[in-house]
């Protein structure tokens, strides 16, 4: 077990797929608030699933973190990974996200993105967009394994298209930093998503230090349904100290950039 550093920290991860255990855990570890984002090993077939996902998020999980001392901000959307290949579907889905935004349970949009890039992830992603500007909502943006740089340079020019001033853009390597990067904005932040199939601390930790913008990078687990370690931040923050970081700047890469984006929310006092 690492030292625990006792700041409050924010985590981006998928809730629904963790046990109760976990959120305790976290809990223990100083992750008070935890950004959950929408994801199951499904792909949407009827607009319904996408409605009752969106309500499951919004009420009974936030409901099951407050049990576990935890606060759980959904996140709603629909995972590239999720896309209906039926438009109808797809319409009709969207419809219940723009429904179940109205109720302003949710903190942000997402995960949003492109996975493979096939025409139906564009139809949402875009979607999506036009949500968060409407509703002035930030955005969690997924990037892909594959293809990652191509599909991410595609991602950053709908971005702007679209004018979206808060956004997450998850799972960054160094594959796709420079690409996001070339936006300026201190409000597009650079999500660092340290497990198995992304980087390990030790690349999170190279990564910063090639490219040390500590007002954009934030640090998370995207624990799910994979073999995502839940301590992964926890321990990346160690291995941060030892290269001799200081927790001034440990605490912008886990907690204040979540701020920057998440906002007044994450500030309420903890129930
Ligand atoms: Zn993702």
């Amino acid at each position: 077990m690492p030292r625990i550093e006792f700041f409050n920290k924010v985590d981006v991860m998928h809730t629904i797929s963790r046990s109760f255990q976990d959120l305790q855990t976290l809990r223990h570890c100083g992750v008070n608030d935890i950004v959950s984002t929408l994801y199951l090993p499904i792909q949407v077939k009827e607009p319904g699933t996408a409605r009752d996902l969106y309500d499951w998020l919004m009420n009974a999980e936030v409901k099951r973190g407050r049990e576990a001392g935890v606060n759980i901000h959904p996140a709603i959307g629909i995972h590239p990974m999720m896309v209906p290949t039926d438009t109808k579907v797809l319409d009709g889905a969207l419809n219940y996200l723009e429904q179940a935004l109205k109720t302003k349970k949710a903190i942000a949009l997402g995960e949003t993105g492109l996975h493979r890039g096939t025409p139906e992830e564009f139809i949402s992603f875009k979607r999506h967009l036009e949500l968060a500007r409407q509703y002035n909502m930030p955005v969690i943006i997924h990037t892909p394994h594959e293809q990652k740089g191509e599909l991410t340079k595609v991602i950053m020019k709908e971005l702007q298209k679209h004018k979206v001033e808060r956004a997450l853009i998850d799972h960054v390597t160094g594959e796709n930093i420079a690409i996001v990067l070339q936006d300026p904005r201190r409000n597009i932040k650079i999500g660092v998503s340290i497990q198995k199939s992304n980087l390990s601390k030790k690349e999170a930790l190279l990564l910063y230090k090639n490219y040390s913008y500590e007002n954009r990078y934030m640090m998370n687990t995207n624990a799910g349904n994979g073999p995502g370690d839940i301590l992964s931040v926890i321990k990346a923050i160690e291995s941060f100290e030892k290269a001799g970081f200081q927790t001034r700047l440990l605490k912008k890469l886990c907690y204040d950039n979540a701020l920057d984006i998440f906002g007044g929310i994450l500030r309420e006092p903890f129930i």
